[in-house]
């Protein structure tokens, strides 16, 4: 499957090009053609999966296609994240597939002045990207109008419910006009997410991708160069030197296996 596929529109499709990407990844490939039917979603997929553009550029084409009929610019998207790092990341994303379009994105977060952001919202935007808790700050001041939100999209759902956003967010949700398309991403599922998902999400399709195959965090990874000859002599050192004492070794070859255990 291609990009040129998914019936994503000219400008868009430009801007995935200009990132050098034709393939869309599986978490993409599923979740597009679902979000463009306009229906609600919950997609288990973890950063590296290319969820970002999973959601962002099918909501770049549903802006487009639904062209805005309520007079000034407002805020059609909110995207609600976890962490202010994960915030800007998702705005670059949102600028970088955007570029060819007319939409304005803002991101909000805490820790930083609210000024600039006030000045921002006021002069309008299309999409906001917020932290919860900054957000309830522009709620309570009046200077966030979430009237007109279409769509809602929830990205790494369970490290906001981690972080103890449920709240904020419920608050946040109870202020949205009621007929939206909801969007919720999640690595993990736990009974939490499902409550969350069941008091918000309409008949939701479900998108399950696998992690890419990466190596585990936990684990540190070293390469030593050293002669054929003295690779018995080496792991027996390393393996006396560090104390180990459960040690998995994979060799080449079932003689490689042998030699080295006859060495130990
Ligand atoms: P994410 O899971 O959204 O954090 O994305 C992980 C990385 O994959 C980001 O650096 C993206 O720019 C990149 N990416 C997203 N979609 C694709 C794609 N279809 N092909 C290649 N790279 C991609």
């Amino acid at each position: 499957m291609l990009f040129t596929d998914l019936k994503l529109s000219e400008p868009i499709l430009k801007a995935i090009t200009d990132q050098g990407y034709t393939t869309p990844s599986p978490v993409q490939a599923q979740a597009i053609p679902f979000i463009l039917e306009g229906r609600d979603m919950l997609a288990g997929a973890q950063t590296g999966t290319g969820k970002t553009a999973g959601f962002t550029l099918p909501m770049l084409e549903i802006l487009t296609r639904t062209k805005n009929t309520k007079g000034p610019r407002h805020i059609r998207v909110l995207i609600l994240t976890p962490t202010r790092e994960l915030a800007a990341q998702v705005g670059e994303s949102v600028k970088t597939y955007g570029k060819y379009l007319p939409y304005k994105s803002a991101v909000v977060f805490g820790g930083v002045g609210i000024q600039p952001q006030i000045t921002t919202l006021r002069n309008g935007v299309d999409i906001l990207i917020a932290t919860p808790g900054r957000l309830l700050d522009h709620m309570s001041q009046g200077t966030v109008d979430l009237r007109h939100v279409e769509m809602l999209i929830l990205d790494e759902a369970d490290r906001m419910l981690d972080m103890g956003f449920i709240k904020d967010i419920r608050r946040v949700i109870s202020i949205l006009p009621p007929k939206r398309q909801n969007l919720l991403f999640s690595a993990t599922y736990s009974d939490e997410i499902k409550t969350l998902c069941e008091s918000i999400l309409r008949n939701p399709a479900i998108v399950e991708v696998a992690r890419r195959n990466t190596s585990s965090e936990l684990v540190t990874q070293k390469v030593i160069l050293v002669d054929c000859a003295k690779k018995s002599a080496l792991f027996g050192h390393l393996v006396k030197e560090n104390k180990w004492e459960q040690v998995l070794v994979f060799t080449r070859t079932k003689h490689q296996a042998n030699k080295l255990s006859d060495y130990l």
